[in-house]
């Protein structure tokens, strides 16, 4: 089935972080979209039962749709190391537990390497944009890297101080905030999602 369009209006954001939330209305303010996050719509935040980034961020964009009556995007997204078989993956955020604590995430993935050569990972991020009707478009963008040891850096969030990107000297936190956010998995399911759904024509 091709992409449905999206032909302005209001625009559900399947979040509860006013900060996604923000940056997302902005990069998608010149296609027409008038942006609601689903706290504001009080719309419950369902369990993230899946299985996959995908199933994930469908199941949060379907969920925001069928609630509101409105068009509805959602994401999900990760870091998958190779020699981990893909964790912590979908259970990135998890693993920092409920105080966020990245630091002992990043030294759990340290200590579940040990010795291993394949230090490649990457970080993933699917965005899935869901209709009342049952309707929906994915899009997974992907940047690949490799998982560096002690942490650098002190910019972006998350795993960004362990990850340093294929072709690239220095890790997502050593470099400015622009510069990752043009070559991000982030800014790769962007591109994908604006050129399907979003561009005019
Ligand atoms: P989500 O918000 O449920 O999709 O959780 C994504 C988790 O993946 C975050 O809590 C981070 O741990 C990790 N993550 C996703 N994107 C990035 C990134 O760009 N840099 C660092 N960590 C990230």
């Amino acid at each position: 089935m091709s992409p449905r369009r999206f032909g302005g209006g209001k625009l559900v954001i399947a979040s509860h972080n006013q900060g996604k939330v923000r940056e997302i209305g902005d990069l998608l303010a010149p296609f027409g979209a008038d942006v609601v996050s689903a706290a504001t719509l009080g719309l419950p935040e369902p369990e993230e039962t899946g299985a996959t980034f995908i199933a994930n961020a469908e199941l949060k964009a379907r969920a925001a749709a069928t609630a509101s009556g409105l068009p509805a995007l959602a994401d999900d997204s990760g870091l998958a190391v190779t020699a981990l078989g893909g964790a912590p993956g979908i259970f990135s955020a998890r693993w920092a537990g409920p105080d966020k604590d990245f630091v002992a995430a990043m030294a759990r993935i340290h200590a579940e390497l040990g010795a291993a050569l394949d230090r490649s990972a990457r970080f993933v991020c699917v965005l899935s944009l869901a209709w009342p009707d049952g309707h929906c478009d994915s899009f997974e963008g992907t940047v690949a890297g490799e998982i560096v040891w002690p942490p650098q850096g002190d910019q972006g969030f998350g795993y960004d101080p362990i990850f340093r990107p294929t072709g690239g000297s220095q890790t997502f936190a050593e470099i400015e905030p622009a510069a990752k956010h043009a070559i991000s998995h982030r800014a790769d399911a962007f591109r994908q999602l604006v050129a399907a759904c979003f561009s005019p024509g």
